[in-house]
């Protein structure tokens, strides 16, 4: 596959789509002339009544499944996963199948603006109409950005929603016109992505359906049952055809238990494990020379370069025997076709973006490219890169390429408590987001989020503990509110969602709100005032084959399709890598260092000695996305209370039994959870649930009190697992 440059630019069409438009504008609340429309009427969004309509999940999932709303007299009467979506295949996850209760129609929603009243944090406010609170924000925003410049200004969102139009759109133009401070939103898959296009050129590997003609699969920082779930049944699809399971995690996930063979090497040491098998491999002579010779560059350098992670080395560093290294590698080797299966679980330490370009090269390395089934398996989305129309959706060009600074997201704490910040961020727009839950360095964040001449604006469903801390709270619509279109990064389904109803009390789309927001600060551009459907019909017009076929009104009526790629996918069996060379780049003179390197956790004396565990902090949790569905009463009930996994000889250590109340803590805060004495991770190292809302905990602090807003080697992503602790019984 591999799209180049030139097909990622959208190519337009001048008249497509034209008469469907007109029909749906019509119908629809909002058309072309909804700049003109006063503020009430301002919902960004068509609604149907008396009918089914299709829609699709938000959430940063990678099965991306469709659905089916029946409305009657105007409110949701059955809500049901896509039978006839062959990924979906009539199921949604625990997360998603009470949807309309557990969110849209939760009675803790919040429906109306509300203005802060109480300290920060306190989650004190009263009610106030839209025109009060959209002219206060307006006014604010005006001067700051009147007196200190637009990069006062930082917007804070991720994938709470990661619909197209309701992530990014009219959000991102606003930003970039006001000349707003950009977010650098690598919390999640850059490190990823920048390991593996430094060997590859490109992260489409493998793609998900044909992981079923595997035979042997590697399941390398990632946990299909619970966070991949249509995928894992692909996978017990090729086990029952004979595929063997191995899972390389440092913590026995659910999926570990249902493999046939679980590795469990030290947090941070996959690099050097990915390097320790590419030695056995050449030493063992296991390698394809073949497809080594004809397809990849370097492979002198890199053999030469594995010298120095020879099987007892690596045996030491990752804490696991020699033999299982070597056993793995052969294995790997052996079995055709070979999948690895990477995702993100791997990427959160200094060392995760080499970790990645490591993994990369292995199938290289034995030709597992020349297989269906067999290669690497990653993300999706430079598919929908390639297909969609990128420039009608973000910025216009007239806003192309903004020149103001950059804040990495992971070290938004240490961004609003730095004095030395010229100018400061003195106001802040949070929407698909929940930082106080999600980000690093959980107290520095609070205490950021506390200062008094930071104007914070929220848009939400609930009142999160990132909305407590808000000056101003706007309603948000839910996905059964809104339109919206959703490409996938772990699917090739494309997806529309039709608005099933229309928005309960005062809520409008994200849209909606920069649109009202532009409007009161006498913003004019017409880019500022597309409609939603107008968006996502311009995105749609392209004329790549992926989207042949695929229309506005096509998806309209069936909701999904997947794209229209080659009957048969196998990006790589005769190269055909996206880099320079067309070859996959065992040594890249670009990147510094060339080849990947195992740089291990660096500790100060002092903390190991303070702190003598190593924390994992891991989406563990089945029935929250992160931190979405955390205050859903039933669901946190199903989940029951979190747990800090300990080895036995750790526990013992400390006196520590299990189901003893206890306090984890390091230099940046404290946890309260309950002791569990398992196997589920090695001696010296503890884990934790991520996703929790701190203030439904005990002392008022979740996961990320105890993170670090380290950055990585490559993706500048975050390094969120590189934290020691201690625990002690309280
Ligand atoms: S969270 Fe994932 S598995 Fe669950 S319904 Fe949404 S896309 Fe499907």
């Amino acid at each position: 596959m591999g799209a180049s440059n030139e097909d990622m630019k959208h190519k337009k069409k001048n008249n497509i789509y034209r008469r469907e438009f007109i029909e749906l504008s019509v119908k629809s609340a909002v058309g072309a002339s909804l700049i003109s429309l006063p503020i009430l009427s301002e919902i960004g969004c068509g609604t149907t009544a008396d009918k089914t309509i299709h829609g699709v999940c938000y959430h940063d999932c990678p099965d991306r499944c469709s659905w089916t709303v029946t409305v009657r007299n105007g409110k949701v009467e059955k809500f049901e996963a896509s039978k006839d979506n062959p990924y979906t295949a009539g199921k949604l996850c625990d997360k998603m199948v009470n949807f309309p209760n557990d969110v849209t129609y939760h009675p803790d929603r919040i429906l109306t603006p509300l203005k802060r009243t109480g300290l920060k944090g306190s989650g004190e406010f009263e009610p106030v109409s839209w025109e009060q609170a959209i002219k206060e924000v307006a006014a604010r925003l005006t001067t700051i950005i009147e007196q200190d410049g637009g990069e006062a200004v930082l917007p804070y969102s991720f994938g709470g929603n990661q619909g197209l139009v309701q992530s990014d759109s009219i959000a991102g133009r606003f930003f970039a016109h006001i000349g707003a401070s950009q977010l650098e939103r690598t919390i999640c898959g850059n490190p990823t992505v920048a390991g593996i296009m430094a060997t590859n050129g490109q992260t489409t590997g493998v793609l998900p359906e044909d992981i079923i003609h595997s035979r042997f699969i590697l399941l390398w920082g990632t946990n299909p049952v619970n966070s991949n779930q249509h995928l894992w049944l692909m996978i017990e699809e090729a086990r029952k055809r004979g595929a063997r399971l191995v899972v390389i995690d440092p913590f026995q996930s659910q999926t570990a238990l249902k493999a046939d063979w679980h590795i469990q090497p030290l947090p941070g040491t996959d690099t050097a494990l990915a390097l320790g098998l590419m030695h056995v491999i050449f030493k063992e002579q296991l390698q394809d020379q073949d497809y080594i010779d004809n397809y990849t560059t370097g492979a002198n350098e890199m053999k030469a370069h594995l010298q120095k992670y020879d099987v007892e080395t690596v045996s030491r560093w990752t804490g696991l025997e020699s033999e299982t290294i070597i056993q793995l590698a052969k294995s790997y080797a052996q079995g055709k076709p070979s999948l690895i299966r990477v995702l993100v679980g791997l990427e959160h330490q200094t060392n995760g973006g080499s970790a990645f370009r490591a993994i990369a090269m292995l199938p290289a390395l034995t030709g597992a490219w020349r297989q269906l089934g067999g290669g690497l398996m990653n993300m999706t989305y430079e598919l929908f890169g390639a297909a969609l129309n990128w420039d009608s959706l973000n910025l216009p060009a007239a806003l192309a390429n903004p020149k103001t600074r950059m804040i990495n997201m992971i070290q938004l704490g240490k961004a609003l408590n730095d004095e030395t910040l010229k100018p400061a961020i003195r106001a802040l727009v949070i929407f698909n987001s929940n930082p106080v839950v999600t980000t690093p360095n959980q107290n520095l964040v609070k205490r950021g989020l506390s200062r008094e001449n930071l104007l914070t604006v929220v848009l939400e469903h609930f009142m999160t503990d990132t909305a407590s801390y808000a000056d101003y709270v706007f309603p948000a619509t839910t996905v059964l509110e809104n339109w919206d279109l959703l490409d996938s990064w772990g699917s090739t389904y494309l997806n529309i969602n039709e608005p099933a109803i229309e928005p309960l009390g005062e809520a409008k789309t994200n849209t909606g709100f920069f649109r009202i927001l532009s409007k009161e600060m006498g913003f004019k551009d017409d880019y500022l005032f597309e409609s939603d459907i107008d968006i996502i019909q311009k995105t749609l017009d392209s004329d790549h084959e992926y989207l042949k076929g695929i229309t506005f009104k096509s998806l309209k009526k069936n909701g999904w399709a997947r794209l229209n790629l080659p009957k048969t996918w196998m990006p790589h069996a005769v190269g055909n890598f996206n880099t320079p060379s067309g070859k996959c780049n065992l040594y890249n003179a670009e990147i510094d260092p060339p080849m990947p390197e195992y740089v291990p956790f660096k500790y100060s004396d002092e903390d190991l000695k303070s702190f003598p565990f190593q924390l994992l902090t891991l989406k563990s949790p089945r029935h929250f996305l992160n931190s979405s569905k955390g205050n859903v009463s039933h669901l946190r009930k199903k989940e029951g209370k979190p747990f800090l996994d300990m080895h036995a000889v750790d526990a013992a250590g400390k006196d520590i039994n299990d189901g003893d109340e206890i306090k984890i803590f390091n230099q940046r805060g404290a946890v309260f959870l309950t002791a569990r004495i398992s196997q589920k991770v090695r001696k010296g190292v503890v884990c934790m649930p991520h996703g929790y809302w701190p203030s439904l905990m005990k002392g008022g602090s979740s996961a990320n009190a105890l993170t670090d807003d380290l950055l990585t080697d490559m993706g500048r992503g975050g390094a969120i697992q590189e934290a020691r602790v201690d625990v002690v019984k309280v």
